[in-house]
């Protein structure tokens, strides 16, 4: 009962997180207007506007003008909705679980917001910092010291590998809004979870960024933003950190 209760709820924050990563980066408010069609601006009513199953009835269609609706909405509240279900199933009805997804879901937007336009929101990132840090304080799996670490080294580690690299290469690689979201993740995850969130994220994020650049030519010019793969290499930690922490020291 308690996996169902949860379930639903983060399909529903799933919805509310759509309306984050279409209209954090416009600028625009997050709670008003209500939302509407964008082609034929009609509101949506209460009805056609329930998580996941709206978006089946209506098969991807708006009800009044049948402008397709993007696969992206019911794509988003449904992972939502799946890790609100892993975050309980790990933490169980608790503040921890509270605290964790909502770190969960805004590494959900940010990952969306910067596939879209390649930046990363200040909003989210840097009220992120503190936040984590506070949370470290009820949280039984971290310490407030561990916390603090994981800042400094998230932030910290990220800006001299962008420093380094931009002095190496002469432009610009990885954006400020990466080290602000590494600085965040410290403050959630600790240290440790800073270090396996950067090697872990890199690694991935090389091997697709191989792959494209082999896939497109060498001169490809699509710039492939990290932030989604910190985000992935963050929720590796929270969910799988420890398994895959033994099982590396195990075979070495
Ligand atoms: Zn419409």
């Amino acid at each position: 009962m308690l996996f169902v209760l949860s379930f639903i709820f983060g399909a529903i924050v799933g919805s509310f997180l759509n309306v984050c990563i279409f209209r954090i980066p416009a600028g625009k408010s997050i709670a008003y207007p209500p939302s509407h069609c964008p082609k034929c601006d009609s509101p949506i009513r209460g009805y056609d506007n329930i998580p996941i199953i709206s978006y089946l009835i209506l098969m991807g269609k708006c009800r009044n003008c049948k402008e397709r609706i993007s696969f992206r909405y019911p794509l988003v509240e449904f992972l939502t909705a799946l890790f609100s279900l892993a975050t309980m199933i790990m933490f169980g009805p608790s503040v921890a679980y509270l605290i964790y997804f909502a770190f969960v879901a805004s590494l959900i937007v940010i990952t969306f917001i910067d596939l879209d336009h390649q930046i990363i929101p200040d909003i989210i990132s840097l009220p992120g910092i503190p936040l984590g840090f506070l949370a470290s304080f009820v949280l039984p799996e971290i310490t407030y010291k561990e916390s603090l670490i994981g800042i400094v080294i998230g932030g910290g580690l990220l800006l001299l590998v962008a420093i380094g690299y931009e002095f190496i290469a002469k432009k610009e690689g990885m954006g400020g809004g990466d080290v602000k979201l590494l600085a965040m993740i410290g403050a959630f995850l600790g240290w440790k979870g800073a270090l396996f969130t950067i090697f872990s994220g890199s690694l991935v994020g090389t091997i697709v960024g191989v792959t494209m650049m082999v896939a497109q030519g060498k001169d490809s010019k699509y710039a492939i933003p990290f932030g989604p793969f910190l985000s992935m290499g963050a929720l590796l930690y929270l969910f799988f950190g420890e398994p895959i922490i033994y099982w590396y020291l195990g075979i070495i």
